[in-house]
């Protein structure tokens, strides 16, 4: 008997996704899209509930970003897509087997984990990765039990990238502000006790060279209890930046300037709280007290200087400054973590590949591929560029098909007691949550941990 071809609607090409985040979302609409060839589509994500970074990374001040799930829900509702919520790749299936049950196999796995500043006192007590703290205010289950000492008055946050923003924000939001969001309902709790009066986020370049968008910089003038403000001769720029400026045509990077300029001039009516945007600073060290608990940080201011590529780089001068503070915070960027069976590049934290492609039948697609840069939508043209290179792969017959009937997996999953959350389920967990949510008057009140999420999901099929 002649086997159906692959790709056809008798014999669909089946492709394995494994991340449930945008850019998994992304390949997912990019394959549904494909001219002439039937898909069926497996996503797989760790955590029970689907959407990655929107989820658990996106801040919870800006719910609107959160709507552009409305377009991975009708994704994720096709039939031909089905979502195992909570399976680990590596864990409760090996790439190995994915790949012997599906045609092609895409990783789309983001960025996990943080960078380190290699500074003397980053491990002290009260000194966190940033990433931690976005984790925990978004109800991720694996942070749920972290601790930030918010009875300390001043905060500080290395970098000046937008997840910084987002941290010293939500440390300066008022409860009022917190009510509009779907912050973790323990955030919420603690973040209302908190003492912290002034964030001081330190930005190792000048304004010319923030990493921070417009958009994000703007609104930090618009918060109810905080003023903005930097220091006016950091904001002023120096001849190196200004060249570089006139030469751009990059308008953000106008913007951010003339933004940060306003927020030199003190407010002729402060708010109680203030959050300090520095540049040219870097921390040298954190100071700890005798019980090993941060208590200050030692910058340095820098002066620029034009880079062999071309770039403006930072260069520690003389002048030195102590700031005290009870909490200090890293947002110097993600990095990816190594995926069991696949190749990385410690040095980069990504997949190697080319043009998504890390060897036919294997692609890899967002932060795991390019690094942690970009927007939410900056994944798509990438999706799409992952997307090109499996279906080429597969219209000049390079990739192996798959050996295992496609229910192997879900027998595989039963024998080793693996439990999961399909997508219809995802949607009646999503219903409790925004029920919850109003029950006390805010958008939505997160499920957190794995077991509260099964057993609302046991729940409610029993109910069904
Ligand atoms: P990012 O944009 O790469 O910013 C990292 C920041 O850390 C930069 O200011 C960088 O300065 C600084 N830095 C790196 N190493 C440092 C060191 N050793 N000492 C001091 N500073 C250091 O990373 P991110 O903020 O984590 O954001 C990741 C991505 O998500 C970005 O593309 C961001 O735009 C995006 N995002 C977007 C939104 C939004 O659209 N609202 C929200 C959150 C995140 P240098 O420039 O000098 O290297």
């Amino acid at each position: 008997m002649t086997q159906p071809t692959v790709g056809s609607s008798e014999r669909p090409l089946r492709v394995a996704v494994v991340g449930a985040g945008p850019s998994g979302f992304y390949v997912i609409q990019s394959l549904l899209k494909a001219d002439d060839v039937a898909v069926a589509v497996d996503l797989f994500d760790r955590l029970p509930a689907p959407y990655g970074l929107v989820r658990y990374g996106v801040a919870p001040d800006h719910q609107k970003i959160k709507n552009v799930t409305k377009v991975y829900d009708r994704l994720a509702a096709d039939e031909r897509v089905r979502f195992f919520g909570g399976i680990e790749i590596g864990k409760d299936l090996t790439v190995d087997e994915l790949r012997s049950h599906y045609d092609a196999l895409v990783l789309c796995t983001g960025a996990q984990t943080d960078r380190q500043l290699g500074i003397p006192g980053e491990d002290l007590a009260g000194s966190h990765a940033a990433t931690e703290f976005v984790a925990w205010y978004n109800g991720h289950p694996d942070y749920e039990h972290c601790t930030f000492d918010l009875d300390c008055e001043r905060a500080v946050v290395v970098g000046i990238g937008n997840v910084a923003l987002d941290v010293a924000r939500i440390l300066l939001r008022t409860p009022a502000e917190l009510m509009e969001t779907d912050i973790a309902g323990y955030a919420f709790e603690a973040l209302k006790k908190s003492r912290i009066r002034e964030v001081v986020v330190l930005g190792r370049r000048g304004p010319a060279q923030a990493a921070f968008s417009p958009r994000e910089i703007k609104e930090l003038g618009e918060m109810e209890a905080a003023d903005a403000r930097t220091v006016a001769e950091e904001v002023a720029l120096d001849p190196l930046s200004q060249e570089d400026m006139e030469a751009s045509t990059d308008r953000s990077v106008v913007k951010n300037c003339e933004v940060v300029a306003t927020y030199a001039a003190a407010p002729a009516e402060p708010k109680p709280k203030t959050m300090w945007i520095r540049f040219c600073v870097s921390p040298t060290a954190l100071i700890g007290d005798h019980a090993g608990r941060v208590q200050s940080v030692e910058i340095v201011h820098n002066v620029l200087e034009r880079r062999p590529n071309g770039s403006l780089g930072a260069v520690a001068g003389d002048v030195t400054e102590t700031i005290e503070a009870g909490l200090v915070f890293r947002s110097v960027g993600y990095r990816g973590v190594p995926v069991p069976g696949v190749p990385f590049r410690e040095d980069w934290g990504t997949i190697p590949h080319e043009e998504g492609r890390v060897e036919p039948g294997l692609y890899a697609s967002g932060w795991i591929k390019r690094g942690p840069s970009g927007v939410i939508g900056t994944n798509r043209p990438d999706a799409q560029e992952s997307v090109r290179a499996l279906l080429a792969d597969h219209a000049a017959g390079k990739l192996t098909a798959a050996t295992e009937p496609l229910e192997g997996i879900e027998r595989i999953l039963r024998e080793r007691g693996a439990r999961w959350i399909d997508f219809p389920t995802w949607q009646k967990l999503d219903e409790i949550e925004l029920a919850r949510g109003e029950a006390v008057g805010r958008p939505r009140d997160k499920l957190i941990s794995r077991e509260e999420m099964f057993d609302a999901a046991e729940q409610a099929e029993s109910k069904s």
